[in-house]
């Protein structure tokens, strides 16, 4: 038997630590909340995701009555960025959420779905995506989506 151990670094920023590009993708990811449609979980996500070319795309959590339907902001951005720019790289990606009346005081991190949805963005852009998760006042910054997803389910 061997044993092998898998290690993520996450670096905690305040929200004023961050650099001006870091801000910027953090401020839109908070100002994505407001095109969540979720009044089943009243929890507006909010994600913002930085292309190689400059360009912003946002997203924000779609749900449905039915709710297999609806889907995550994560997802609802990489998927607009895919269709609308593709062959561009992701270049960093920030998630926030609103939650009643306020931004949540965790930092938000994505589901299981939306890192192997993200994951393959990563994979085809062939560098690192850095990764913020806003929490209300913390930031934490991680240097890929691999990290977030350790072993993930890859084609071969
Ligand atoms: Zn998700």
């Amino acid at each position: 038997m061997t044993e092998k151990n898998i290690a993520t670094k996450i670096r905690v920023y305040a929200y004023n630590e961050l650099n001006e590009d870091q801000k910027i993708l953090v401020d839109r990811a908070r100002e994505a909340t407001k095109g969540s449609y979720s009044p089943y979980s009243h929890f507006r996500v909010g994600a913002a995701i930085r292309l190689d070319n400059g360009t912003i795309v946002t997203g924000a959590n779609q749900e449905n009555a039915s709710f297999p339907a609806g889907t995550c902001a994560e997802r609802s951005a990489c998927f607009y960025a895919g269709a609308k720019y593709p062959d561009v790289p992701f270049s960093a990606i920030a998630i926030a959420a609103w939650h009643e009346d306020d931004f949540v005081e965790a930092p938000c991190a994505p589901c299981g779905v939306c890192r192997q949805s993200l994951l393959e963005y990563e994979t085809q852009g062939g560098k690192p995506v850095e990764v913020l998760l806003a929490g209300r006042d913390t930031v934490y910054v991680l240097d890929s989506l691999r990290s977030l997803l350790p072993l993930a389910f890859t084609e071969f």
